[in-house]
């Protein structure tokens, strides 16, 4: 199945679902993950999505959750249709719990800090504490609190015993304004009854055909689908500007070696600079 996302409405409810299996396998590559931390961050970029298909397409979401526990720091960053993240630690595993990836041990307890940065506004951020770490739950809890509009975000990240990504994806259910209560009651009767959205994939539903199943017995509208990818905005000026920017005394500091290498947290790719590129980017500066 191909990863896309599908946005629709169901009576005046915003509801959006979504697959990520190949995306979120191309993090799990890049960041070489344990199963574990796939799953959070394959959680993560999806809820991500969801939530900047809310927003305009040149507007920017980053999604932070900062618990205790040994994963460290989960970060997704989406922008339109592109979306990438990281783990702090994606290497840390934990004993399963109740037949599932401990997500929520590794998580941990803490804060859930999210940045909107809109396109004619100074970036909003928000954050409140952690439900469970769980990330959907998180979303759920967060949109509710901090945001004040009543959603219910599903994610689900499926890992095979080889390590691979076998399904990912999930859903997002947002009351609008002018939202008859009697249709999100139906609605969130319906949800609960659903299997896990790994299960629907995994059977070759689509994003489109969950939304149906959501709706079943009432009006569902299909709106938009569009193709969702993993992708960094990082480039070699980005890097450039960011060293540049950097104090003298770093500077000088950093030109002692004769290369420098600076890695992108969120795509691995790495930037080389030799020690008299540094001493241009000074001289530049103080000019
Ligand atoms: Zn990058």
């Amino acid at each position: 199945m191909e990863d896309i996302l599908v946005k629709g409405t169901i009576e005046g409810v915003r509801i959006y679902a979504l697959c990520t299996t190949k995306l979120v396998e191309e993090l799990n590559v890049i960041h070489a993950c344990s199963p574990l931390a796939i799953a959070a961050l394959g959680r993560a970029v999806s809820g991500a999505l969801l939530m900047a298909a809310t927003m305009k397409d040149n507007e920017r979401i980053t999604l932070r959750f900062s618990g205790d526990g040994p994963l460290g720091e989960v970060v997704a960053d989406a922008k339109g249709n592109c979306v990438r993240g990281y783990v702090d630690h994606p290497q840390v595993c934990l004993p399963v719990k109740a037949g599932k990836l401990d997500v929520g041990g590794g998580v941990g307890a803490g804060n859930i800090i999210v940045t909107r940065y809109l396109a004619n506004a100074a970036p909003f951020n928000g954050y409140c504490q952690l439900v469970n770490g769980e990330i959907a739950t998180d979303l759920t809890n967060y949109l509710y609190t901090s945001e004040q509009t009543p959603s219910s975000v599903a994610l689900g990240v499926l890992v095979g015993t080889d390590g691979k990504v076998k399904a990912a994806g999930g859903y997002f259910i947002q009351a609008m304004p002018d939202t008859d209560d009697k249709v999100l009651e139906e609605l969130e009767n319906t949800i609960v009854t659903l299997p896990y959205v790994t299960e629907l994939l995994t059977a070759g539903i689509t994003p489109e055909e969950i939304i149906e199943k959501i709706g079943r017995g009432l009006k569902v509208n299909i709106n938009e689908k569009i193709a969702v990818k993993q992708q960094c905005s990082c480039s070699r000026e980005k890097v450039e500007g960011m060293l540049a920017a950097l104090p003298d005394k770093d500077l000088q500091e950093i030109e002692l070696d004769e290369v420098t290498e600076v890695n992108c947290h969120f795509c691995n790719k790495s930037y080389k600079f030799k020690n008299t590129e540094i001493q241009a980017m000074k001289r530049e500066k103080n000019q």
